[in-house]
């Protein structure tokens, strides 16, 4: 277990808050604010997808910090190289990347292939963006909770960016795994940069004592750290439920 945002050994982060958002399903749903309010059919199934997940979820993130460099859009890691477009802009100075895989296991895609068998295709569909919005939500409690550890020391932490996305190469995922092995959370990776479990998520963050955080207001706005005397926006919605 880790307790140090510069953790130089991969660890597990322990006692994390996880909780299932209502709207964060909903738009794994395809709701989206302004397309109209759910059915209480749709409610139903949510509540009861909610709470099948709940005996389902085996929540597990392994962490690392390593020392690294970013110059000209490129960031060196121990011996990898990771090109993340607008990199330099938006974190500007770091002295370590810290790399996370975190997981809810593999027991709701199991239970989510036998609601597809079994035909029961709305359950299916539901309980499966309960696990999305599960993994997303564990990834921003560990994003959370290394801007906790790293604010008393003197460091800073950027929101995190994961290999797939704002146009950061997927195969990158070989990289962030030789980093941090996803083995302690018991995740694995394909040839094809797959994960397995499904609901996983890989990520990194910037951290050093100037690196940018000032433009993430987001990060505070939905930090589930309620008494954070750090705080840069106010959250109008806790995660702590
Ligand atoms: S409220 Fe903001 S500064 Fe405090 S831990 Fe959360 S993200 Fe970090």
């Amino acid at each position: 277990m880790t307790e140090s945002v510069l953790a130089c050994e991969p660890a597990l982060v322990e006692g994390l808050p996880l909780s299932i958002d209502r709207d964060e399903v909903l738009r794994f749903q395809g709701y989206k604010n302004g397309s109209g309010a759910p059915s209480a059919e749709v409610l139903e199934l949510f509540a009861e997808a909610r709470s099948l997940a709940e005996a389902l979820l085996a929540p597990r993130v392994a962490y690392r910090a390593v020392p690294a460099v970013l110059a000209r859009g490129v960031i060196r890691a121990g011996d990898q190289s990771l090109s993340v477009p607008e990199i330099g802009r938006l974190w500007g100075t770091l002295t370590h990347v810290g790399v996370g895989v975190c997981t809810i296991g593999d027991a709701l895609e199991a239970r989510v292939a036998d609601l597809f068998s079994a035909r029961e295709f709305p359950l299916a569909v539901m309980l499966d963006s309960v696990g999305s919005a599960a993994t997303e939500h564990l990834a921003e409690s560990a994003n959370d909770r290394l801007c906790q550890l790293a604010i008393p020391v003197g460091l800073k932490v950027t929101n995190r960016i994961s290999p797939g996305y704002a146009g950061w190469n997927v195969a990158d995922q070989r990289a962030l795994f030789t980093l941090c092995p996803g083995e302690p959370a018991g995740v694995s990776l394909n040839e094809f940069c797959f994960m397995t479990p499904t609901k996983s998520i890989s990520f990194m963050v910037g951290i050093g004592p100037d690196v940018r955080v000032d433009h993430y207001f987001t990060q505070c706005r939905r930090c589930w750290m309620r008494d954070c005397a750090y705080r840069r926006a106010p959250a109008p919605v806790t995660y702590a439920r």
